[in-house]
């Protein structure tokens, strides 16, 4: 599998930049996880829409699923011109809100995710996982043959996740904070990610959900002394393979 990070802002994109967003893609399949602000636009430098097969939201959180909107008109708008012609399926967590506002009249359906969910995508296997987060949100886990690549989502290091992670090919974890904040939970900071790779013993990482202030190069400094070998800022255009790590 190929995985393409396509955003990797947390909360929201600066200038020229998208939120959450990631392509995963094998043997002409094209898989996208989550579509948060920025990424419909930076999405489209890599595949058409009318190229993807599916999409996977995490949660209803803006910077993973706001740009599901323009979706829909993309949809729409390619559907009358004829240059669409498959229904396209939107996966999402249920949710009285926002879980009926992923259909899209004739040419969007919804399917419903929870922990529990595993499904199938040609010959890609998708499991998911209850993150430990401020609201209901799922951890992906996409498996080729051997290959597996996990991303937390929004998350605290829970020793579910650990187990989930355990061994993946490539952990894609987020890192919302520097430092572990009072009064904020549902993310992980700098520490936090350190017990999960510590704990699960990835082959490969990247470092996503970075935060828009700062220096984000201090989160992977701080990585260092784990002297794993494989670490890398989940940096926009960062394309990864199970057999080797490329900058575009
Ligand atoms: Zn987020
Ligand atoms: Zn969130």
């Amino acid at each position: 599998m190929t995985f393409t990070v396509i955003g990797s802002r947390s909360a929201y994109p600066l200038a020229g930049e998208a939120t959450s967003c990631y392509l995963i893609q094998e043997e002409g399949v094209n898989i996208v996880v989550d579509l948060g602000a920025g990424s419909l636009s930076k999405l489209q430098e890599y595949i058409d829409i009318e190229e993807l097969d599916a999409l996977i939201i995490t949660h209803y959180h803006p910077d993973h699923f706001s740009d599901v909107y323009c979706l829909q008109h993309a949809v729409l708008i390619k559907s009358q011109l004829g240059i669409m012609d498959k229904k396209l399926t939107i996966y999402g967590p249920d949710d009285p809100i926002y879980y009926p506002q992923l259909t899209y009249k004739d040419y969007i359906q919804s399917k419903k995710l929870d922990g529990s969910s595993i499904i199938h995508i040609k010959d890609i296997t998708i499991a998911f996982m209850e993150t430990q987060h401020s609201i209901y949100g799922l951890a992906v886990k996409l498996i080729k043959g051997k290959e597996t690549i996990v991303y937390t989502s929004d998350s605290e290091v829970t020793q579910s996740l650990i187990d989930f992670s355990h061994g993946c090919d490539l952990l894609v974890c987020e890192c919302s904070l520097y430092k572990p904040k009072k009064g904020i939970t549902g993310h992980m900071a700098i520490v936090d990610v350190k017990k999960l790779i510590l704990e699960s013993n990835p082959k490969r990482v990247l470092i996503t959900h970075l935060p828009p202030y700062g220096d984000n190069q201090d989160i992977l400094d701080g990585m260092l002394d784990l002297g794993h070998p494989a670490i890398d800022l989940a940096h926009p255009d960062v394309v990864v393979s199970t057999q080797m790590v490329m900058r575009r």
